[in-house]
């Protein structure tokens, strides 16, 4: 098989589908979504629409290839700070379930364009919590000087517009405080102040939330990922069921990415040359940003196994270990101990299921991976 190429592994995919959905029991009426920004791979998305996923989309492509798949567009929540006319329209006419709206001009956009296509847009508000997710500064989203969502005071302001607006209907609530948070003090600080928000509004008159979600964000161990191939979903949904006080009959949504897709997905490459540098071994792979972007935008750190030399009992060797992009960031690891590397080893680029292939661009002419299923 040419390299470099992703492969993904199906079964754990179901099985991480499964484990997401079997520990959701404890919350009363969770709704689970797949955030196919982090991989768009048309089998997984139809295993997750078979297990009855509904899916968190950031584009117009995302929504029609969703629907492709299987998801119905009612379990569809269509997110983003920048839709454009054209993505809304389309939204409109499949019948998405809801739009999250990250700020009063977009509310008002939506509105007139559901009107000229004669629907009724089913909206959630997107409220910045200010929390921080204590995560990478590029993945977080939840304070107050990132660009996404809205304050409090502006949500309410929203809440009350889309009330008064003809064709948008008023569902809930939105957030999403960031990505790979493996600590489940954010989440619960977010559940704390989502009960303070609705309290407010409460006393503000909003009686008719029905829907809260609270995005994604739930991370995966990049470190070992051989022993912890599943997140921990318990403690995850704990922190809510914990602290979360939900109204009578309200729905609890959860879009996870990462969390489903990150250990199911290997970067596949080959080594192409081992190059002695002053004081270090650097070996350089056929695979580089363009395939997996994660650790130059920032600073990722991905397992990496040299498969071959793993077969034959080689002995360990400190290696940089590098694409061939013309970019000095286009670094997978530094100082890691492989088994020897010679040129034409297969290596593995492990917990690489979730924004690698999504991320991938065509830099320096090259080409887009393909994509294997195990
Ligand atoms: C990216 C994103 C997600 C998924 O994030 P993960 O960290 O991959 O779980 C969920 N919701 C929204 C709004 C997002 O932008």
């Amino acid at each position: 098989m040419h390299t470099p190429y992703y492969t993904y592994d199906t079964a754990l995919f179901a099985r991480t589908v499964e484990a997401a959905i079997a520990e959701s029991s404890r919350i009363a009426n969770a709704h689970i979504h797949f955030a196919v920004k982090s991989n768009n791979n048309r089998d997984l998305i139809t295993i997750a629409a078979k297990a009855g996923l509904g899916a968190d989309c950031v584009s117009g492509a995302e929504i029609t290839h969703c629907i492709s798949c299987g998801i119905p567009a009612e379990k569809i929540m269509f997110a983003g700070v920048g839709k454009t006319d054209s993505e809304i329209r389309l939204a409109l006419e499949a019948g998405v379930g809801c739009f999250n709206i990250e700020s009063i001009p977009e509310l008002e956009v939506i509105n007139q364009i559901a009107a000229s296509c004669g629907k009724v847009a089913r909206i959630a508000i997107r409220v910045n919590p200010n929390i921080d997710a204590g995560t990478h500064a590029h993945i977080t989203t939840g304070l107050d000087e990132n660009k996404f969502g809205v304050s409090l005071i502006r949500a309410l302001e929203a809440i009350q517009l889309a009330h008064n607006l003809s064709n948008t209907h008023y569902l809930g609530l939105h957030f999403h405080i960031g990505s790979q948070v493996l600590d489940m003090t954010p989440f619960a600080h977010l559940a704390r102040f989502i009960n303070q928000i609705q309290d407010r509004m409460e006393a503000a008159g909003i009686t008719d939330t029905i829907s809260i979600n609270v995005g994604g964000g739930l991370g995966v161990d990049y470190d070992d990922p051989e022993s912890n191939p599943i997140p921990n979903f318990k403690a995850y949904y704990q922190a809510y069921a914990d602290n979360l006080k939900l109204r009578p009959g309200q729905e609890l949504h959860f879009e996870f990415g990462r969390a489903l897709s990150a250990q199911c997905g290997r970067l596949i490459s080959r080594c192409l040359y081992v190059k002695q540098a002053v004081g270090h071994d650097i070996a350089i792979l056929d695979a580089g940003m363009t395939e997996l972007i994660r650790p130059a935008l920032y600073q990722a750190h991905h397992k990496i196994i040299n498969l071959t030399g793993r077969d034959e009992h080689r002995p360990l060797h400190t290696y940089d270990v590098v694409g061939p992009i013309c970019e000095s960031s286009d670094v997978f690891a530094s100082q890691i101990r492989l088994h020897e590397m010679k040129r034409g080893d297969i290596i593995a680029i492990l917990s690489a299921g979730a924004y690698g292939r999504t991320m991938a661009s065509n830099y320096n002419m090259r080409p887009l991976p393909p994509e294997m299923i195990e």
